[in-house]
């Protein structure tokens, strides 16, 4: 178990809060969507109500390693203190640690909150440089975790900082840990991993990880083309990973090894053309014709895909079981949110498409975790050690 905040005295502390504060804004530059600050309030809170002076860190988009203010945080430090109900002083600063930001993060008081500019300003921040995680860890006494989103990367702000304070996790990191640590040490049986998205090959370590701890996988998105070609089945004009055939044969021959229910589409929405108003019709897996391409799961395979979801102790689902963003294609994958949302065991849903999707749908209320983090929780369920975690204290 990773030390969290409740493990180490933070009064009278200055306290290095990492956040992901990396929220969607729109073309003026407002946050369309504050949901991954207010996942951060608890922990803010939390330090503040216990005596430490809180310097919160981010990234925000894509600024190249320079100062750009198109990524500025300061909208972010602005819905915070509306959030807070109190003051979040910020200090900008083209090299994020210059004299201003150092001058206030010693004058700040227990209770108070400040948050620096943008990590990505410096290019030494995703190189993992040791002088910059120096700098950075020169602001304060106790290094905080809390941006599971970027766990899976070694930057200075979420991993190398550790090597120079004591580090812990705050609550949301803490929750996030617990879910899919859970899912994979200790599943409620049956255990199932619902899989989908485009690309076969950006899931095949996740699903030779899960190999030898679920019970079902159910396999549904682009990436099941694949399999039902390796399968022998035509396939149109759907995505294929020709050069994965040979190891998505493998995996499901491994999988009937370990006795895993192994569940591919048995029917399939066809359409002839990549976009919502292209005719369409549903045919079974087996007969799909070979100038039509498949966007979303069949209404059978809907139903089967239920039950076993459904009848589930533990499901973990990564990937969208069709082009969900087209109504007309979005069907499977809204089936496969409801029954998520039916299933009375440990439901989590791992970051990126189809949290997006749940969320399209409204479908969020009775699942157990919606995962903050896409490629950490995918770095995760891959069995993959996440830098931003193995750096906190054990
Ligand atoms: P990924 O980035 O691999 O998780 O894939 C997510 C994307 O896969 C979403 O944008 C979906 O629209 C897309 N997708 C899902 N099913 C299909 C399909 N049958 N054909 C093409 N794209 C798909």
């Amino acid at each position: 178990m990773k030390k969290t905040v409740r493990d180490i005295d933070v009064n009278g502390k200055k306290v290095f809060m990492r956040c992901d504060f990396n929220v969607p804004t729109d073309e003026e530059g407002r946050i369309s969507d504050d949901r991954r600050i207010r996942g951060a309030l608890p922990t803010i809170e939390y330090l503040a109500g216990h005596g430490a002076a809180v310097i919160l860190a981010s990234h925000l988009g894509r600024p190249k390693g320079k100062p750009d203010p198109k990524y500025s945080l300061r909208v972010v430090a602005d819905r915070l203190a509306e959030l807070l109900g109190k003051e979040v002083l910020f200090v900008s600063e083209p090299e994020v640690t210059g004299p201003e930001t150092k001058a206030a993060a010693a004058a700040l008081k227990p209770g108070e909150i400040m948050l620096i500019e943008n990590v990505r300003f410096r290019k030494e921040e995703t190189e993992n440089d040791e002088s910059f995680s120096r700098e950075l860890a020169q602001l304060a006494d106790i290094f905080v975790n809390d941006a599971f989103g970027t766990a899976h990367r070694a930057h200075c702000s979420t991993a190398g900082i550790a090597a120079f304070l004591p580090a812990v996790s705050g609550f949301l990191m803490e929750k996030e840990l617990r879910f899919f640590g859970d899912a994979l040490e200790n599943p409620q049986r049956p255990f199932t991993a619902v899989l989908g998205g485009a690309k076969v090959g950006d899931k095949i370590p996740l699903i030779e990880n899960l190999l030898d701890k679920v019970d079902r996988i159910i396999v549904g998105g682009g990436m099941a083309y694949t399999f039902l070609k390796a399968k022998g089945y035509e396939i149109g004009t759907s995505l294929l990973e020709e050069d994965k055939i040979e190891m998505t044969r493998d995996l499901m021959k491994k999988a009937g090894e370990n006795g895993i229910e192994f569940l591919l589409p048995s029917d399939v929405v066809c359409a002839d053309a990549f976009s919502n108003d292209s005719p369409h019709d549903i045919y079974a897996a087996d007969a799909m014709p070979a100038d039509r391409m498949g966007l979303d799961i069949g209404p059978k395979t809907q139903k089967l895909y239920e039950e076993a979801i459904v009848s589930s102790g533990t499901v973990v689902w990564n990937g969208p079981m069709g082009v969900f963003e087209m109504e007309n294609f979005s069907a499977g994958t809204r089936a496969v949110a409801a029954a998520m949302n039916k299933c009375g065991g440990t439901t989590v849903v791992g970051g990126g498409d189809s949290a997006a999707a749940v969320r399209q749908f409204g479908m969020e209320d009775h699942i157990s975790h919606i995962s903050t983090g896409g490629g950490a929780s995918l770095e995760f369920l891959e069995g993959k050690l996440l830098p931003g975690v193995e750096c906190l204290m054990d």
